[in-house]
């Protein structure tokens, strides 16, 4: 089979090479890939920083969203059936901790990231834990179905507090950040405003339903804040999903007090945080990694089936053949773009 490797410990150093299809386990379900979505984790892999470096032994095969048909099943397989469309999650657990005995396997401390701790889902084949396929609505988009696993980094996020009535801030408006603003319209939140740098991601913020967005290289939230109509006192809720520390910054600076911040945006170690602000503001902080399993799946596949599908569909701008995985991660790098998908039919 087909599949994009990151051969060399280097910037780039990405190459699509002939490997073995692989036999599932008894306890795995071998799944022909249709569309698979590039996330900023990918990018940096591509770009070989830092957090690259320490993580990732190449050669390996990158990718974790995905979508695709079940061609095979293990002896021990009984969740999932050949011909099924499916996702999955891309955290595996081992099942036996603490958190995973008790509900919460999103905390286990032993998690194995697909396409970062070990081979991932760009390739026409995959053999998959049946523990973690997510059977799809057919009825949904293959590109949308692509996408779920950001999207449920959006829904965990946005859903972790009521915003009901509630005036929220989310900074970052690249594609998890977008796929929040619609699922907080549909939550019932007032103003939702929302923090880039980049021109063309508050656009599509704004198409979203945004009802204030905010070019941070230009205006002062802090500034915009005070012209909005009936808040006064800041955001209820903050949505990190920026992973810069000015706009976690802007965001400490605009909480009312006893205000909640849901930070899923992958900070600097070295962010610095007023720690007085979140004491004497009485702030309320939760970091989010990956999705409530499989909490988070429910919800998000319910929204979909409500009509959220059109605005994700909105999100998704390129699509690519994976013989042009080159031209996609270039798209995707630029910046101006919103989900990059790649078809392996
Ligand atoms: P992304 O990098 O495409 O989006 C980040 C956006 O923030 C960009 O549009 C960028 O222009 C914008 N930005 C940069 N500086 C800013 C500033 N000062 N103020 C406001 N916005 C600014 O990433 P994404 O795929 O949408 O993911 C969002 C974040 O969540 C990233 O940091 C990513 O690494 C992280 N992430 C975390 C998890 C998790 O489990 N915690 C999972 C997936 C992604
Ligand atoms: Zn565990």
């Amino acid at each position: 089979m087909k599949a994009i490797v990151k051969q060399t410990p280097e910037p780039g150093g990405l190459a699509l090479v002939q490997r073995p299809k692989p036999t599932p386990s008894d306890t795995q379900v071998l799944v022909k890939i249709k569309k698979t979505a590039i996330c900023g984790t990918d990018i940096h892999i591509y770009n070989w920083d830092a957090w690259a470096s320490k993580t990732i032994r190449t050669p390996q095969i990158i990718g974790h969203e995905f979508v695709g048909e079940v061609i095979d099943v293990g002896k021990h397989v009984t969740n999932v059936k050949v011909g099924q469309l499916v996702s999955g999650e891309g955290h595996i657990v081992c099942q036996k901790c603490r958190h995973c005995i008790t509900g919460h396997p999103h905390l286990c401390r032993q998690t194995v990231g697909i396409g970062v701790n070990m081979d991932g889902v760009f390739s026409e084949y995959i053999a998959f834990p049946a523990e973690n396929i997510w059977v799809c609505d057919e009825n949904i988009s293959l590109d949308v179905l692509s996408v779920l696993d950001p999207l449920g980094n959006a829904t965990h996020t946005a859903l972790s507090f009521n915003v009901l009535g509630e005036d929220v801030l989310i900074t970052g408006a690249g594609p998890i950040g977008l796929m929040s603003i619609p699922i907080i319209k549909r939550a019932g939140a007032r103003h939702i405003v929302v923090t880039d740098i980049n021109p063309t991601r508050l656009k599509m913020a704004k198409e979203l339903g945004a009802t204030t967005t905010v070019d941070v290289r230009h205006e002062k939230l802090q500034d915009v804040v005070k012209s909005l109509k009936s808040m006064t006192e800041g955001f209820d809720v903050g949505l990190e999903m920026s992973g810069s520390a000015s706009a976690f910054s802007d965001m400490l600076d605009t909480m009312a007090n006893g205000g909640k911040m849901a930070i899923l945006g992958i900070l600097p170690e070295d962010t610095l945080t007023n720690w007085n602000k979140v004491i004497f503001n009485s702030l309320t902080m939760k970091g989010i990694y990956g999705r409530q399993m499989y909490d988070t799946w429910y919800r998000m596949s319910a929204l979909l089936q409500s009509g959220l599908d059109n605005e994700i569909e909105k999100i998704i701008t390129h699509r690519y053949h994976y013989q042009d995985f080159a031209k996609a991660f270039e798209v995707m790098r630029s910046g101006d773009s919103g989900k990059v998908i790649l078809d392996w039919d």
